[in-house]
């Protein structure tokens, strides 16, 4: 399954945010494709659309999908360098597919920082750079590699050659190979190397209590949010505080709580979304009477794939997919009046699954 790692400096508000992860979290019994580890935390993707079809559809039971946080604990400064925990979190890093980086944005005397004040950019530049040195390392191993080759005129390996020595200068210029530009050959050959800076990011920031309904007035934030936009990733704000205290509270209950803060949505599940959605992530449905459920597939699969989310046999034997758009189905009111108005599919093996499809799989036992 694909994950999103939970990275930071020490006191900056990480265990505080995993703890509502956790305590947020579903039941690994319902997944059981999740991973169960105690540094995993499996959280369901807030999707109103279920909802919506659970009232069209009336089945027995609803299933949301779900979705993977990693805590990578560890110290960080000097990692590339091997020292303390460093090795460990830099290859905990390379297993995720995204990382949250939490970044300190509340001021709290009783709280210590680590380097003395509260400085998010000072952190962030302190994570980064250990990502993009170790990153340097596996460039520099490849480069003496491939400079022999291209001596020997190796047309693949002069190509690739370049494309290193592009990487290469992007790094030493602090940048992370996910801001640098590619095109898709030269893309393929940077996915090769599979570097810790060409993750997506995301930068969670961490704010006051009082700072939940609007942190427009918290400088940090701001600075936050101008570092993300050079360095080619998002912004979300949390106060992982009350994130554990939402996180312990359910429906009706947790309604009330949001509307007194003055919210819509927790950030807990902002957090998910945006990670969601970093991931390149996308949910199909299946809407049957006895359940009702949402499935996670990456953007770009084709039918046969999304199947094989469900069960790997639904993928062998795939002969096609009855679908109809959400929006369709919920227009029509019900799947019969849907198919009567022509809006139900009948796609084959080469279909890409679209966000928001209703599926029914045919297959071969
Ligand atoms: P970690 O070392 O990054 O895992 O940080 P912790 O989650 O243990 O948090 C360090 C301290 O900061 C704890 O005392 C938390 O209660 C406190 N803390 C975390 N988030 C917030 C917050 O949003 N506001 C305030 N005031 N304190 C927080």
């Amino acid at each position: 399954a694909l994950t999103a790692g939970i990275v930071g400096l020490p006191n900056v508000g990480k265990s505080t945010l995993f703890n509502a992860i956790t305590q947020a979290g579903a039941e690994s019994a319902n997944y059981p494709f999740c991973t169960i580890d105690p540094n995993v935390g499996i959280v369901e993707v807030p999707d109103e659309r279920l909802q919506k079809l659970t009232e069209l559809v009336n089945p027995k039971k609803t299933v949301p999908t779900a979705f993977e946080f990693t805590d990578i604990a560890g110290i960080v400064k000097g990692a590339s360098k091997g020292e303390g925990l460093g090795n460990k979190f830099l290859s905990h890093i390379r297993q995720v597919d995204a990382i949250c980086q939490v970044v300190r944005c509340f001021a709290d005397d009783n709280i210590t920082h680590v380097s003395g004040k509260v400085d998010p950019i000072a952190d962030i530049e302190t994570i980064n750079l250990e990502l993009i040195l170790a990153d340097l390392e596996t460039v520099d191993k490849r480069v003496d590699r491939v400079a022999k080759l291209a001596k020997q005129k190796d047309k693949d390996a002069v190509y690739e050659h370049e494309v290193l020595v592009k990487v290469k200068a992007g790094l030493e210029a602090e940048q992370p190979a996910r801001a640098l530009e590619f095109t898709d050959e030269q893309m393929r050959i940077v996915k090769g190397l599979h570097l810790l800076t060409v993750k997506p990011m995301l930068y969670v920031a961490n704010v006051g209590e009082d700072e939940v309904a609007d942190a427009s007035n918290n400088p940090y934030v701001q600075k936050v949010r101008e570092y993300a936009e050079k360095d080619s990733s998002e912004v979300i704000v949390v106060c992982a505080k009350i994130e554990s205290e939402i996180a312990e509270l359910e429906g009706e209950e947790k309604e009330m709580f949001l509307e007194e803060l003055g919210i819509e949505e927790s950030g807990l599940d902002q957090l998910i979304r945006a990670s969601y959605h970093l991931l390149g992530l996308a949910t199909y449905f299946t809407a049957g009477e006895q359940e009702v459920r949402a499935w996670t597939f990456r953007k770009g699969m084709k039918a046969p794939q999304c199947a094989g989310v469900i069960h790997t046999d639904f993928e062998r034997g795939f002969i096609r997919a009855e679908t109809v758009a959400y929006d369709d189905l919920v227009t029509s009111g019900s799947m019969t009046a849907a198919k009567e108005a022509g809006k139900v599919r009948l796609e084959g093996k080469e279909y890409l699954v679209k966000d928001g499809d209703v599926m029914h799989f045919r297959f071969n036992v």
